[in-house]
């Protein structure tokens, strides 16, 4: 039996800490608490590592965050070979906030980058190091042209924010949604619209993941790499870091 989770990470991102009590013990080990700021895998970013604390001052490392059988499901994955809270315990929340951060900034510089392409987007994948969005478009477009773009955005330091709308709203308007293939976190009865600029002047965009408030905490990224997967398929690679060989402009 599972009860239902607060998910304190989707109403404050910079959240890296809380208290919360164990409401279930899963037979693989899996840790399911009343509430969390550990972020689960969703939408193409990843879920989040840390730790829980015990009360007498020892660590349950956690490898990953993931959604049970709904996105109201939470399941803390503990790693091998540690004590198992009881239910009922209460813990201390912490995550790998270095690790998070870097993840908010990735993430927020792949909506940048669907702004300066704006093309249907058939996939995308958050990473620590590296991220990817694939674009279903059949253009050839530079990437150092790219990166100028996606620098400018990000100098322009643009608030990025999250507006409330019902599902009802989001399918009247179909036009908002990018991605061909990533359903919209609807279901729950409402969904998270991510708005860059004031009055979203930049893009809105349905997301359920954890982004950055200004453009310039993304820092300096470029687009590593633009990869041909078919003829109306490109996928960007995206780094942090200023470009290694930049165009001369
Ligand atoms: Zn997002």
């Amino acid at each position: 039996m599972t009860s239902t989770v607060t998910a304190l990470f989707r109403e404050d991102f910079y959240l890296s800490t809380c208290e919360a009590s164990v409401t279930a013990i899963l037979e693989d080990g899996g840790i399911e608490l009343d509430q969390t700021c550990f972020y689960a895998t969703s939408g193409g970013q990843p879920g989040d590592t840390g730790f829980l604390e015990r009360e007498d001052g020892s660590r349950i490392p956690i490898m990953n965050t993931r959604h049970g059988a709904t996105k109201d499901v939470i399941v803390h994955v503990p790693a091998d070979g540690n004590a198992r809270p009881a239910v009922g315990e209460k813990l201390v929340l912490h995550i790998d906030w270095p690790r998070r951060y870097r993840l908010m900034r990735m993430h927020t510089a792949c909506h940048l980058l669907s702004v300066v392409c704006p093309y249907p987007i058939t996939g995308a994948a958050v990473g620590e190091e590296e991220s990817r969005v694939d674009f279903d478009m059949s253009e050839t477009i530079d990437k150092d042209e790219v990166t100028a773009a996606l620098m400018k955005l990000v100098e322009a330091n643009h608030p990025v924010y999250v507006q409330w709308i019902t599902d009802e709203d989001l399918a009247a308007n179909p036009g908002i949604v990018k991605s061909k293939n990533v359903r919209p976190p609807i279901g729950m009865g409402r969904v998270s619209l991510v708005c860059i600029g004031e009055s979203s002047s930049i893009d809105s965009q349905p997301c359920g993941g954890t982004h950055v408030s200004e453009t310039q905490e993304v820092g300096a990224i470029h687009i590593a790499k633009i990869e041909k997967k078919g003829k109306e398929n490109r996928r960007f690679r995206i780094r942090f870091g200023a470009a290694e060989n930049p165009a001369a402009l």
